[in-house]
């Protein structure tokens, strides 16, 4: 038997998405045979489109990566999935070396760190397609999780990027649950980040935005009592700082505004026990810029218990957090993120890329079915 798969190519930086179809066999030994539901966009499939990305190296590509798939058929040997099974998948993935010390079968699991790490929709094709057959390494070792029978779609989608913020959120013991909480800025990680607070028992949440427009939309449509959004002007850091009285400063900053006033901003915000999960990076055209700010060890970080931190993408860590969230209903407004302007097909790919970019867009998801 086989499929007519489809795949959308997108043939260079700027340019457009073009249809293919092409016939594929079943799954061998240990693969599966995945069919696409929805894929939602990443702000990096924006900025592939935009200006491109060094780790893509062919062309045409095939980009976007937070996909839930339903299994359609499985080769000899796989028995944790079977034809039918909707599934979340990760961006980054194993190299596929399975004696890798980071990726494969006895390995840490920290895929990011490996030199020969590989991500979906860059060197591994993504989801602008139909179908897809999964090799074995990636069936067995992840990034991909089963969700409960009759589990929307439109939710499972959400898995990657709710696990990337998980894993920043995580990456310290004890710094959300109970927790004063600061987000700095209002997009899809951020507003990914609010619900999880939400949902792990944070004490208050301060999300701190420039534009207005979307800090509104984000309060009204996830906000609660222990939420407050804060205007990014001149008196942000006294604004912050009035909010988590009866602390002095925040415990958590969560730093997910791709620019350099971000990291500005944050580290004046660190004060007793903060830990600064420094989400976002920078880069530009000129590559990644230096932003340099001097710690001091002793007092700040012994005596005053601050910590700097970071984690990049996800591992199945962050994978198993948020698929758990998601099963278990703790994030019941997830299918906020998208609004009808923010819903498209395969064949508007472009218009898809286009309306993730503008700056209201929370989450664009694509639907295959
Ligand atoms: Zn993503
Ligand atoms: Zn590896």
């Amino acid at each position: 038997m086989t499929t007519i798969a489809r795949s959308y190519l997108l043939d260079r930086v700027g340019g457009a998405f073009t249809a293919c179809d092409q016939q594929i066999g079943q799954p061998g030994p240990g693969e599966i045979l995945l069919r696409t539901r929805r894929v939602s966009v990443c702000q990096s499939d924006v900025v592939i489109h935009k200006v491109g990305l060094p780790r893509i190296k062919q062309w045409p590509a095939v980009i976007l990566h937070e996909a839930s798939c339903t299994v359609e058929a499985v080769g000899d040997g796989v028995t944790r999935f079977a034809p039918g099974d909707l599934v979340g998948l990760g961006c980054d993935i194993p190299c596929g070396d399975r004696a890798c010390i980071y990726c494969g079968d006895h390995g840490t699991g920290d895929w990011t760190s490996c030199p020969n790490t590989q991500a979906t929709g860059h060197e591994f094709p993504g989801f602008a397609r139909s179908h897809a057959i999964l090799p074995k390494w990636f069936v067995d070792l992840g990034p991909i999780v089963k969700f409960p029978a009759g589990f929307d779609p439109a939710h499972a989608c959400h898995l990657e990027p709710l696990a990337c913020g998980l894993e920043g959120m995580t990456r310290v013991n004890n710094c959300i649950t109970n927790r004063v909480v600061v987000l700095i800025g209002a997009g899809s990680q951020s507003t990914y980040a609010l619900q999880c607070c939400q949902a792990m028992g944070a004490r208050k949440i301060i999300m701190v935005n420039r534009g207005l427009e979307r800090l509104e939309r984000v309060l009204r449509d996830f906000g609660d009592d222990r939420v407050v959004g804060v205007r990014w002007d001149e008196n942000v850091v006294a604004a912050v700082f009035e909010h988590c009285k009866p602390f002095n400063e925040p415990h958590f900053v969560m730093m997910n505004a791709p620019c350099r006033e971000g990291y500005e901003l944050s580290v004046k915000l660190m004060g007793y026990g903060t830990v600064l999960d420094a989400h976002a990076g920078v880069k530009g055209a000129g590559g990644k810029p230096r932003i340099a700010h001097e710690v001091d060890l002793n007092n700040q970080v012994h005596y005053k218990l601050q910590c700097y931190q970071a984690t990049h993408g996800s591992s199945m860590h962050g994978i198993n957090l948020a698929a758990q969230l998601l099963s278990q209903n703790k994030l019941p407004k997830i299918g906020l993120m998208t609004n009808d302007s923010e819903r498209f097909f395969p064949d508007q790919m472009g218009a898809a890329i286009q309306r993730a970019s503008s700056s209201d867009s929370l989450k664009v998801i694509i639907n295959w079915d």
